[in-house]
């Protein structure tokens, strides 16, 4: 190995929330992700250079609570972003306690990570304990996919479980990664969710008949049906409204067990709806909203969208007293690998971006 080629930094792995959140607290850390743009399950879309719409997350929560030594403490996400200079402006939604970025869902994302950028398109493969206790992380870059070699003595990972455990079971067999396996085993249960965009030139729903005021100062675009087939729905072009005037955009999210359901015949190969979807889809918006069929369907499908069993709990507040957080605190010391993400803290922004300020705070990162 050049002594060159090894980082003296942490080098994360993933460039979603968590890692932007760690790259805002300690700029100096390096951070790779396969995608071509940063931001994970944070994505804001833009078809055709119109308004844009978020398919992954679409707000968070500013309050967040954290028990520690005995004592629970309230934290501010939005005064963790001031206190480090990052600047993001918000608007609330769906009630006063939630909010998203005027500028889209990616936007926190990309104002954490600031102007120190992500290395995108690299891929990590496997990874390797070196003799002299370095981690040797091998990465396939696209699109021409060759192969990239780096060294760090510390790896932060934030993918989800199932993709850090792919890479493990494709690296040599060490003590630490077989440790870190069993571990995470505990809280690899993700659900499914499938996402559509909807999007009509020239047509508007009946807002008071769906029940909704474009106008409200907090503008109410959202309906949360938890439970049902369509759970989730958004009127993006509320949200987003600068450059549409005549047409209309609704993001739907579907519920776990409809989404686990049409996961594998939802869209084709060139991620069109299959005729079946198509179907179910335009009969659904003509129910709900008395809407014509769209000028525009496109289609996602998020395969680990939340992590069901958070080892610090699903809601509430983050609890670090635990045996089980114990475990994971000595488990990144001894193995060099520090293991982040929403299968830790629980699926909530304010949750992640409060866990790991409060862990970088008190020095329990890395
Ligand atoms: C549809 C949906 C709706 C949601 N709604 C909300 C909401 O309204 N509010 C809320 O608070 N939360 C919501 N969540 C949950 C929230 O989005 C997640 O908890 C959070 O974004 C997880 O961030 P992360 O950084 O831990 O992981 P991710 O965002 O998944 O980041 C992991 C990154 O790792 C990269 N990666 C994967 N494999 C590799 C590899 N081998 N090599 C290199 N890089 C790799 C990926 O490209 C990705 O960028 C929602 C999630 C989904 C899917």
């Amino acid at each position: 190995m050049n002594p060159n080629d090894c980082y003296q930094v942490p080098v994360v792995v993933g460039a979603g929330i968590s890692a932007a959140t760690v790259s805002m607290l300690h700029p100096d850390v390096v951070v790779f992700d396969k995608g071509k743009f940063p931001g994970g399950r944070l994505s804001s879309k833009f078809i055709n250079d119109i308004s844009p719409f978020d398919f992954g997350a679409t707000m968070f929560s500013d309050k967040m609570k954290i028990s520690w030594l005995g004592q629970e403490t309230n934290y501010s996400i939005s005064e963790i972003w001031k206190s480090n200079s990052v600047r993001i402006p918000i608007k609330p939604i769906y009630d006063d306690t939630h909010f998203y970025p005027e500028q889209g869902m990616v936007h926190l994302v990309t104002s954490m990570l600031g102007d120190k950028k992500s290395i995108q398109s690299h891929t990590l493969k496997n990874i390797k304990l070196t003799e002299d206790k370095t981690w040797h992380l091998k990465f396939l870059i696209s699109p021409d996919k060759h192969i990239k070699s780096i060294f760090a003595k510390n790896i932060i990972l934030t993918l989800p479980i199932p993709q850090i455990l792919e890479i493990f079971q494709n690296s040599e067999n060490n003590q630490n990664l077989k440790r870190w396996c069993d571990f995470l085993e505990n809280y690899n249960d993700y659900r499914k969710t499938l996402v559509s965009y909807f999007y009509w030139n020239n047509w508007k729903p009946n807002w008071k008949e769906i029940l909704l005021d474009p106008l409200a100062p907090i503008p109410i675009t959202t309906t949360l049906n938890r439970g049902e087939n369509w759970e989730y729905q958004s009127w993006e072009s509320i949200k987003y409204p600068n450059q549409i005037q005549t047409d209309s955009g609704l993001l739907v999210q579907f519920g776990a067990i409809f989404s686990e359901t049409h996961f594998e015949d939802w869209m084709d190969r060139k991620k069109n709806p299959t005729p079946k979807s198509k179907e179910i889809l335009v009969q659904g918006l003509k129910n709900f909203f008395g809407a014509p069929e769209p000028n525009l369907i496109w289609l996602h499908r998020w395969k680990y969208a939340q992590a069901q069993i958070p080892l610090l709990g699903k809601e509430g507040s983050l609890d670090l007293d635990s045996e089980k957080f114990e475990e994971w605190k000595k488990l990144c010391k001894e193995t060099g690998i520090t293991i982040l993400g929403d299968w830790l803290f629980g699926a909530k922004i304010e949750r992640i971006v409060g866990g790991i300020s409060f862990l970088s705070h008190n020095n329990l990162l890395y």
